[in-house]
């Protein structure tokens, strides 16, 4: 699950993380008032606004709208409300959101941390994630900062230090001061950057976190350390440990098809194809999806129903896959181990019937104990649906119902 810059700037700064202080709000008025607060907290005379979407490369992006970036300096009070004003209710277009952009319903208004006059404000890039190979979190950090860090991983890999942290050791002190050192850093600064590191670790170990990148991590001229900016990725398998990072979900944020797939505990994540898909087990699904391209058509989802395929949750994925208006055929494709054919083939008619008239032809491809019953129970029917037994099979009838 993501959160917002925000949320996971406030989640940094109960671990002890120094942060770039804001104030999130929703209407050009609050930012004034933000910016009032900032100013009498911080002491901060500039303000930067900005938008709250999940994606980034929002300094560089734009708002269709207006025509303003999505991360913007005001130098003045005055300003901020106008500049508030032409990022909110807009559509932000990034590197990251594709063409069509996320509609910003939250600005941050945060205090300029690159002082006015700072001569030498210096960036750097800290990430933390899982190393599945290894077995291991790997700390990432680069004197790149604020830059694209992909960019810097393909054309100067050794700019990018790595520092692979054992879980059920924990961080280590002096894998703090290797980062720290690699970065770079003398005297106070250095002690600041361990601090921040290991503050940092203690966060993402203690908010079950998948993902941690801060790019850019300032250095400000008098040796302070803070999170810029933050982008917080949490495991959804430990969630049920977090009551209150659950909480800072957006569903605004999340595709309205995924977020009802999940209701339903359906993997699914919609694709711009045309050829509907239900699935059970991950790798079965990736495997059909690849069969639909073989026979000429497009998948338009990836859709796994699980273990469990049965009448409740074939229906859930037929009506979540009928929304797509996209959609010129469903392919059903289940393995039936533990699950008979019979009885998924018995739970698609029943989800069939309950759902009335479909409008598109649907194939069922059944393979595994009773496949033969199950393709009679579909073929004797009397609804728009047609089995196949074998892949090649399934694949032909996929392309004669879009053809
Ligand atoms: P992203 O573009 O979505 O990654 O958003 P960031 O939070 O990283 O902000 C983008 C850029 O805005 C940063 O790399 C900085 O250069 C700039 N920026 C952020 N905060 C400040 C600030 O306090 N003062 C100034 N002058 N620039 C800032
Ligand atoms: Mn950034």
């Amino acid at each position: 699950m993501n959160i917002h810059e925000y949320q996971a700037k406030e989640l940094l700064k109960s671990y002890g993380v120094r942060i770039q202080e804001g104030v999130v709000t929703d209407s050009p008025e609050g930012a004034l008032k933000a910016a009032k607060k900032l100013s009498a907290e911080t002491g901060t005379s500039w303000y930067v606004i900005k938008a709250q979407i999940h994606a980034g490369g929002r300094g560089k992006g734009k708002v269709k709208e207006t025509g303003s970036n999505g991360v913007v300096l005001a130098k003045k009070l005055e300003d901020v409300p106008e500049k508030a004003k032409n990022i909110l209710g807009g559509t932000l277009v990034t590197i990251q959101t594709g063409e069509e952009g996320k509609k910003v319903n939250k600005i941050l208004v945060a205090e300029d941390v690159y002082y006015p006059g700072d001569s030498e404000p210096k960036e750097y890039y800290l990430s933390i994630l899982l190393d599945r190979a290894k077995g291991c979190n790997v700390i990432m950090a680069s004197t790149e900062g604020g830059m694209d860090i992909e960019e810097v991983a393909e054309k100067t890999p050794e700019k990018i230090i790595k520092e692979w942290v054992d879980p059920k050791v924990g961080l280590q002190g002096f894998q703090a001061r290797k980062v720290a050192f690699k970065l770079g850093l003398e005297g106070n600064a250095f002690k600041e950057m361990v601090k921040f590191i290991s503050a940092l670790y203690n966060a993402y170990i203690g908010s079950d976190a998948s993902q941690f990148e801060i790019n850019p991590v300032l250095k400000t001229s008098d040796d302070k350390i803070l999170a810029v900016d933050a982008k917080v990725n949490l495991d959804d398998n430990a969630l049920y440990r977090h009551k209150d990072l659950a909480e800072l979900r957006d569903l605004a944020e999340e595709d309205p098809l995924e977020v009802e797939a999940g209701k339903s505990d359906l993997n699914y994540v919609k694709l711009d194809g045309n050829v509907g898909c239900m699935v059970n087990g991950a790798g079965l699904a990736m495997a059909t999806m690849d069969m639909i391209k073989l026979s000429g058509g497009e998948p338009a989802n990836f859709l796994d129903v699980g273990g469990g395929a049965n009448a409740t949750t074939v229906e859930a994925g037929f009506r979540i896959i009928l929304q797509d208006p996209n959609v010129k055929a469903i392919l059903i494709n289940v393995f039936g181990g533990i699950v008979r054919c019979d009885r998924i083939a018995n739970g698609v008619v029943e989800a069939y019937k309950s759902i009335g008239d479909i409008p598109v032809p649907i194939i069922v491809r059944l393979q595994g104990t009773n496949a033969e019953e199950g393709a009679k129970i579909i073929d004797e029917s009397g609804l728009k649906v047609s089995s196949a037994i074998t892949l090649k099979e399934a694949a032909e009838k996929v392309r004669a119902a879009i053809s």
